[in-house]
């Protein structure tokens, strides 16, 4: 997981309010394509649980319609999930999964690793130690950071 400055300052947005909780500021977004495009914003407090519930929901249904191949009962496919955020816990959860599965291997560490060094000040809060060792042994020292 990659992540990009331009992305991180429209994700963080001081002025609008959490639809979930009604929070000022949020961090995070869920767009939807179907059934009509929307677009959800949430703070820092409410994306993990709400991430982690669009997730399951996501493969549920996706399980569902796998589950009833392709009978004309078949439940439709989920619309499409767009979740961002300039969250360190999603990049926690991308990372332990990487690194589980023995995914990340140079030079794609490297540039991932230089992208958290370019965009830690955009990211919510402060490096978590284990995006702080993944830097460590994997960034080449060149974060590309725009002085
Ligand atoms: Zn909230």
């Amino acid at each position: 997981m990659l992540i990009a400055r331009s992305l991180l300052i429209e994700l963080n947005d001081k002025r609008a309010r959490c639809d979930r909780c009604g929070a000022l500021g949020t961090i995070a977004r869920a767009t939807y394509d179907m059934p009509r495009p929307s677009v959800l914003r949430f703070c820092r407090d409410c994306w993990p649980t709400e991430r982690r519930d669009r997730i399951d929901r996501y493969r549920e249904e996706s399980r569902a319609r796998m589950s009833a191949g392709g009978a004309p009962t078949a439940p439709p496919a989920p619309a499409p999930l767009g979740l961002e955020s300039c969250s360190w816990s999603d990049v926690v959860d991308f990372l332990e999964e990487m690194l589980a599965a023995d995914a990340l291997t140079s030079p794609t560490a490297a540039s991932v690793a230089d992208s958290y060094v370019a965009c830690a000040d955009l990211m919510d809060g402060p490096i978590p130690d284990v995006v702080q060792r993944f830097i460590g042994r994997h960034s080449s020292g060149e974060s590309g950071r725009p002085e």
